[in-house]
This record gives structure tokens, C-alpha cells and sequence, in this order.
């Protein structure tokens, strides 16, 4: 038996705003940050949880205190009661009545809920000798179902269902798990796309990435000036030729009749997707959008605030392509309901991804599906940029444009402390 012994938080920011590496038609200047959690207990084994929230700068702080006052309800408790009862975890967090208040189940609190849940989770995974995503695809169906929170969902999804979904998905899964390790998960890549960059820098990058990277989609930044969207399109079609996809997004810049009006300038490009049009919680907002630019396809959920407004998009059918995130809900449990909800209404899922740690984690989770949820890479990729990947002990690998597999245990969010100390802010 053992104790947690220790919460501690370390505000790390990026200055990434100096090459206006991820700016975007909402976020000019992005500092990519990350509120890190380590949880320590006084095991023999010497592992670490870790877990984490991306944030673009200022506000970081914020989610650190956040992460430290719930931190202090772990110090003490028994490790492995917790870890063997996810759902206690769950609970002893989310259905806090008085920090539910600052939501609920919404906003900082909940995303620091997330970085601890991640955190317990990369306990587990790490003792059980497992990468995250094979540890949860190697779970039995009701087991794993057991550690979810379906308050909310079982008009949609029921826990037998959910099941059920699970024990399909058992069907294949070892020649699954032998194909993803071989091959990987396909990526897509942001890196030539933000609005800060020259039309040339955007070209030489867009060329590089699909070229020489091999990634089967890039996506460009749109959504200031219509005439220079519409010029850097028509320059990167050009750049990646016609067999490349190519996908914009708006970072929910545009009022619902702007968006209609805008993207319906954009058919020529052969667009894979557009994506967030609009407020991320405008849920018929969306469904509008999306019906008036058919054939392009809606994508959102990167900031997507729980579980529930997924249940609502879907329900609507609001969106062609599901996002999803791995640090703005309340961790690995919460993200499975909404690979499971993306199952029952047959939506393909294609992860956000790119700023520091968003890439090392989140595909943990598109691999468990394609392993035990839907079965199939056929549509869905990973968001991937070349960010920040060397602060971190096992680092994302692309190989020809895929997600290499992780093999560590845990869910690979450890960062190489020595290197990334430096970043620490100092206020
Ligand atoms: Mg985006």
C-alpha cells in the first residue's frame, strides 16, 4: 500500500509568440504554455503521475493554483483504491459540489480536474507496465465502462451500449494493435499554415511538410481579410498540388451569417473541412453553417467544454469532422465518453493538436480507438507542428507523415525538467 505524497505544479511558458508560431486569426500572439502537474507518493517504484493544460500565456498561473488546491485533497490518500476505482478519482473531483460550483464541469477548474485525472491515470498506465492508449484498449469493455460518468449522456449513450461498442471493438484488435505499432497513426500538419507567416514562408513550409514530411493534409489559418485568405489558399493548393488535403481554420472568429458568406468563397479549394467558424459553444450555429457550405465540411471541439455539448453536436448533427482535445475536459475518462459517443453516431474524430505536450498526449487517445473503439484510421488524422517535442522524455515521432505508436508506459507527457527549466515563469 501507498500514499500520495506530493502535487507539485510548475508554470512553463513557451515565447513562441517571438516567430508568431501559432498565430491565428483570434490569437495574434500565443505564448504556447503548459500548467504541469507531478504527482508523487511514497512508493518504491519511483513513478511520477504526470499530467498537464495547454494554455497560450497569461492565465497559466491560474490554472497552477487551480491544479495545487485540489491537489491537496490527494495528500495522504491511498494510491491503490484510487487507481483500482477511476471512477472515485472521477468523483472525488468532479462531483465536488463546492468546486462544481466554478463550473460546472466547465472551464479552469475543470481542465485542472483533467491535468490530476491524467495525472492518476499516468500512475496506472506507468505500474501497469503500458502506454496509455494500450492500457485502456486492453481493459475489459466493463471494466473500463465502470470508471465513466454517464449523468447526462444516457439519452444518447447508454453504459450498455458503450459495452457493447467496446466488446465489437475487441473483434481484430490484436491485428490492430500489430498494424498500429508497424505503421502508425496518420498525422496532418499546421506548421506552414499560421497568419503571421509571408506567402513564401507558408509555401516553402506547405512544400516541406506534404514533400518532404510526407503528411497527407495540411491546414491553413484564415479568417482576417478574406482577399488575403483567398490568395494563400489558391497559393498553397498550388504549392501541394491536388492529392494533398487541404483544410482551413477560423479559431471561431466569425458571427454564423459571416462564416456562410466567407467559406462559400472557398469552394474552388477542395477544402477537407473548415474549422471553428464560429463560438465553439453555438452548437446551432454550427448546424446552420454546416448545412449552408456543403459540401465543405464543419469541424470543431478543441475547445469543446465537456462531454455534454459533444452529446448536443452530435444529436444536431452539427459537424462532419469531431475534434477533440486532450487537456480541455476533465481527462482520459471524459475523452473515451467522447470517442464512444463519436462511435455511436458514426463520426470520424481528428484530434487538435500542436501545442506543447497537445501531441505526445492526445494520441494516446485516437490510438485506443482505432485499437477498441472504431476500428478503423480510415478519415481521421492527428493535428501535428514541431513544437516544443524536445523538452519531453519520449518526444512524438513522425514517421511518413504517421504518429509513430509510443511503447513507454504512462501517458508520455513526462517532460525533461532539466531542459524545459528554463522556461519557467519567473512572473
Ligand atoms: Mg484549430
Amino acid at each position: 500500500m501507498s500514499r500520495f505524497t506530493a502535487v507539485k505544479t510548475f508554470d512553463f511558458r513557451f515565447p513562441t509568440s517571438n516567430t508568431l508560431s501559432g498565430s491565428d486569426a483570434m490569437n495574434p500572439d500565443p505564448d504556447y504554455s503548459s500548467a504541469y502537474v507531478e504527482i508523487h507518493t511514497d512508493a518504491d517504484d519511483g513513478v511520477k503521475g504526470i499530467g498537464f493544460v495547454f494554455t497560450i500565456g497569461r492565465g497559466n498561473d491560474v490554472v497552477c493554483k487551480a491544479i495545487e488546491s485540489m491537489g491537496d485533497r490527494l495528500i495522504g490518500m491511498e494510491v491503490e483504491p484510487l487507481l483500482d476505482d477511476m471512477k472515485k478519482a472521477w468523483n472525488l473531483f468532479v462531483h465536488d459540489s463546492q468546486l462544481r460550483w466554478l463550473g460546472p464541469e466547465k472551464g479552469v477548474e475543470h481542465m485542472a480536474i483533467g491535468a490530476v485525472l491524467s495525472a492518476l491515470w499516468d500512475i496506472k498506465a506507468k505500474r501497469a507496465g503500458k502506454p496509455l492508449w494500450r492500457l485502456l484498449a486492453e481493459m475489459e469493455p466493463e471494466e473500463l465502462v465502470s470508471t465513466l460518468d454517464f449523468r447526462y449522456m444516457t439519452d444518447a449513450l447508454r453504459p450498455e451500449e458503450a459495452v457493447e461498442i467496446l466488446k465489437e471493438g475487441q473483434k481484430g484488435k490484436a491485428e490492430r494493435i500489430e498494424n498500429l505499432l508497424k505503421v502508425g497513426y496518420p498525422g496532418y500538419s499546421t506548421a506552414a499554415g499560421w497568419l503571421g507567416y509571408s506567402d513564401e514562408k507558408m509555401v516553402a513550409l506547405a512544400k516541406e511538410e506534404s514533400q518532404v514530411k510526407g503528411f497527407k493534409q495540411i491546414k491553413l489559418k484564415v479568417g482576417q481579410n478574406v482577399d488575403d485568405d483567398l490568395r494563400r489558399l489558391a497559393l498553397a493548393r498550388e504549392a501541394i498540388g491536388p492529392d494533398v488535403r487541404l483544410a482551413v481554420d477560423a479559431n471561431q472568429v466569425w458571427d454564423v451569417p459571416t462564416a456562410i458568406e466567407w467559406i462559400n468563397r472557398f469552394h474552388e479549394f477542395d477544402l477537407a473541412w473548415v474549422e471553428e467558424p464560429t463560438s465553439p459553444d453555438d452548437v446551432i450555429g454550427h448546424a446552420t453553417i454546416a448545412r449552408a457550405i456543403n459540401p465543405i465540411k464543419v469541424a470543431t471541439g478543441e475547445q469543446m467544454q465537456s462531454r455534454i455539448l459533444y452529446k448536443q453536436y452530435l444529436q444536431a448533427n452539427a459537424f462532419g469532422i469531431m475534434q477533440i482535445d486532450a487537456t480541455r475536459v476533465a481527462g482520459p475518462q471524459e475523452i473515451v465518453l467522447e470517442y464512444l459517443l463519436a462511435k455511436k453516431f458514426n463520426k470520424p474524430v481528428c484530434p487538435h493538436a500542436g501545442g506543447v505536450g497537445l501531441c505526445e498526449a492526445v494520441c494516446h487517445f485516437a490510438m485506443f480507438d482505432y485499437v477498441a473503439v472504431s476500428g478503423t484510421m480510415d478519415g481521421r488524422m492527428i493535428e501535428y507542428v514541431d513544437n516544443q517535442h524536445e523538452h519531453f522524455v519520449h518526444p512524438t515521432v513522425i514517421k511518413n507523415g504517421n504518429y509513430v505508436a509510443p511503447t513507454a508506459p504512462g501517458n508520455g507527457t513526462e517532460m525533461t525538467l532539466e531542459t524545459a527549466e528554463k522556461y519557467l515563469y519567473k512572473g
